[in-house]
């Protein structure tokens, strides 16, 4: 068996200490105009954009509150979602209101020294877990050392 609860880990197997983190999105309604096109980031990846056609979809603000955001709640809240909205204010160069279309959320799965965990953790059990936010780069490599692990 092959564990992949990521950041609900906690709730299968505690020993391994996987620290949820909640990743929050907004994305705009169409901003008439928009000439921000591309991929960005900024302070130190905490905030990430990216421009679909005349909207924006923006995520992060979690080093705002780290504490409440080490949840595995996928409500979101509005403390987080009205910082990612602060910085569009901010930092978009528009005359017209921004307004929120959708927003939800994801959790991430962190381990203690940010390394993606890949063990053998009983009998016939790998955990593949914990991509600490990167785990749609990793997961290639991910699947190698799993394979690696179950033909061991
Ligand atoms: C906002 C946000 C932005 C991100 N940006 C990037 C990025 O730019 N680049 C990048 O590489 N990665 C990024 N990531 C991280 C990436 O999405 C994750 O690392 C990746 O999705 C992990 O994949 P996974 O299959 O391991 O876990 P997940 O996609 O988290 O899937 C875990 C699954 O386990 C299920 N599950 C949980 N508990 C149980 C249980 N008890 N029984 C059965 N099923 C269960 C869940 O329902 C879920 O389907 C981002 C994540 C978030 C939240």
């Amino acid at each position: 068996m092959v564990v992949c609860t990521n950041g609900f880990t906690n709730a299968v197997l505690p020993q391994l200490n996987i620290e949820p983190a909640r990743g929050q999105i907004i994305l705009t309604k169409p901003i008439a105009g928009l000439k921000t096109k591309g991929t960005f980031h900024f302070d130190e990846g905490f905030y990430y954009w990216r421009n679909i056609g005349d909207q924006i979809l923006l995520g992060g603000a979690r080093n705002a509150d780290f504490e409440a955001e080490r949840t595995t709640d996928l409500t979101g809240s509005d403390f987080i979602r009205n910082r990612l909205v602060e910085f569009l204010h901010l930092h978009l160069n528009t005359n017209q209101p921004i307004e929120i279309e959708q927003s939800w959320s994801g959790i991430m799965g962190f381990t203690p020294n940010k390394l993606p965990l890949c063990e053998t953790v009983s009998t016939n059990v790998v955990a593949a877990i914990a991509c600490n936010g990167m785990g749609v780069a990793l997961t290639p490599i991910m699947a190698e050392h799993v394979t690696n692990l179950l033909l061991q």
